[in-house]
């Protein structure tokens, strides 16, 4: 393979990272696990970032946000105490899902986001967690809700206009009820039929706020608006739990233009949903 690549840089600080983004327009590649970097590079790219010694490695929280560094790999966020605790642990559930040791070791929360494959694990629970990516061009930071970042026309300015630097979840989601599942051949297997994540709040046991997020189904992690409609103010029991995972199938169906393909995948969708939406409510 032929590339244009002259230099490797090893920049310590956001700063540095940022400027060299917005000094060589489109001629840099962002590195920072490096597990999903693409085997053809760009001709355009002459210059490598190697960011890994940018310290984005914190997991903190103050009276507004939990904040994840964009360079947390998946095992630090599994293993972290705070996240534990934060929505039932539901982030940690979540990062332990990835499918093998080197991609969990390696593997950052900045590269899954900002290049969210269908199957990639953490677009899900930071879309249900309603949670905003923060980012910097060099001369000001820029906060996108996550839905914003999902989409293919503003992600292709991660690594090549922004450098993302930190997760930010709402507070008020650390005392949600939450839950998440997958469903695949085989716990190691990173390509999943779905991927579901539910948060939520309630009170006098019904469902005050709810987000049902599928992955994996379709193109990107998606809300499922008719399965939380069907939630919300209802009792948390499990006849609202079976209704929410009919409006999943449903839903699922519809977006995908009830494709033969997708059948099975909309159908076990549903069913999942209905067990996490349990899991996520029950007692
Ligand atoms: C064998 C294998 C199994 C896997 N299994 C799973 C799985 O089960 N679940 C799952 O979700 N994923 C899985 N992955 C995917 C992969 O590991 C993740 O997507 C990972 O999080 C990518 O992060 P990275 O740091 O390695 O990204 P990199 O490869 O370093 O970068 C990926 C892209 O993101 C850009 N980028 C990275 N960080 C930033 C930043 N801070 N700002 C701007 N741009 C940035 C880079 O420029 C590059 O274009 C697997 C990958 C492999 C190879």
């Amino acid at each position: 393979m032929k590339n244009n690549i002259r230099q490797f840089c090893f920049p310590t600080s956001v700063a540095e990272a940022a400027r060299l983004l917005s000094r060589a327009k489109g001629k840099v590649l962002v590195v920072a696990g490096g597990t999903r970097l693409t085997r053809n590079i760009s001709p355009q790219v002459e210059i490598v970032a190697d960011i890994s010694d940018v310290p984005l490695k914190h997991i903190k929280a103050d009276k507004k946000w939990l904040k994840i560094g964009a360079l947390c790999t998946f095992d630090e966020m599994e293993k972290s105490p705070l996240l534990a605790k934060w929505a039932c642990g539901v982030i940690a559930q979540t990062a332990a899902f990835v499918s093998n040791a080197p991609a969990r070791h390696m593997g950052t929360v900045g590269g899954n986001v900002v290049r969210p494959h269908p199957l990639n694990n953490l677009p899900a629970v930071f879309l249900a967690l309603d949670a905003v990516a923060v980012a910097t061009d060099g001369r000001k930071e820029k906060s996108f809700p996550f839905a914003e970042i999902l989409k293919p026309e503003v992600m292709r300015e991660f690594g090549s206009k922004y450098l993302l630097t930190e997760i930010r979840v709402p507070a008020v989601t650390k005392s949600w009820s939450a839950a998440t599942d997958r469903l695949a051949a085989t716990k190691t297997d990173w390509e999943a039929w779905a991927n579901c994540v539910v948060v939520g709040a309630k009170k006098d046991g019904r469902c005050l706020d709810v987000r049902i997020v599928l992955g994996a189904v379709l193109p990107r992690a998606t809300r499922m608006a008719e399965a939380e409609a069907c939630l919300l103010g209802q009792p948390c029991d499990e006849s609202a739990a079976w209704a929410a995972g009919f409006a999943v199938t449903a839903e699922l169906q519809r977006l995908t233009n009830a494709s033969e393909a997708k059948a099975y995948a909309c159908e076990v969708a549903g069913v999942l949903a209905r067990r996490v939406v349990i899991a996520a409510f029950q007692d």
